[in-house]
């Protein structure tokens, strides 16, 4: 896309796509969530960089299980946007694959109240057209038991 400004979002924020990070907002088209990883070191990198900061090497999105556990979480009580009805989560959820792999998302089908350090998490995808281009928002629900 030419045009660098940022419409309001019509919900979630968000961000531009660059080269870099388009696979993570619309790898939700077919279901997946794609986080790059490093064909080197084979270290997983988000958020997405030009190349691995550890090795140098090439960065390839690769889908990941989109299974995870709460790693801290905030409520939101402001209503920074009309669009999102408050109170809503918003978490770093740390994914199953690495340690350290670590992803900011809104936490869905639940109540705010219930979250939890530690709870877990799996992905699923709020589709949002930006611009005329669909994107593929990950959010995180409860695990099913
Ligand atoms: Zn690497």
């Amino acid at each position: 896309m030419s045009d660098e400004t940022t419409p309001t979002p019509p919900s979630r924020i968000l961000p531009g796509l660059t080269d870099h990070n388009r696979a993570f907002w619309t790898g939700g088209a077919q279901g997946q969530l794609l986080i790059t990883r490093c064909t080197g070191c084979r270290r997983w990198i988000n958020p997405p960089e030009p190349d691995c900061p550890y090795c140098g090497g090439r960065l390839d999105p690769q889908p990941v299980s989109g299974q995870g556990t709460v790693f801290t979480y905030t409520v939101n009580h402001q209503p920074f946007n009309p669009a999102v009805p408050v109170p809503y989560v918003v978490a770093i959820v740390q994914l199953d694959e690495q340690d350290d792999l670590r992803v900011a998302a809104n936490i869905v089908d639940c109540e705010p109240d219930s979250v939890r350090i530690g709870m877990r998490v799996q992905v699923r995808f709020e589709r949002h057209e930006v611009d005329g281009t669909d994107r593929y928002v990950p959010v995180f629900a409860p695990a099913a038991a």
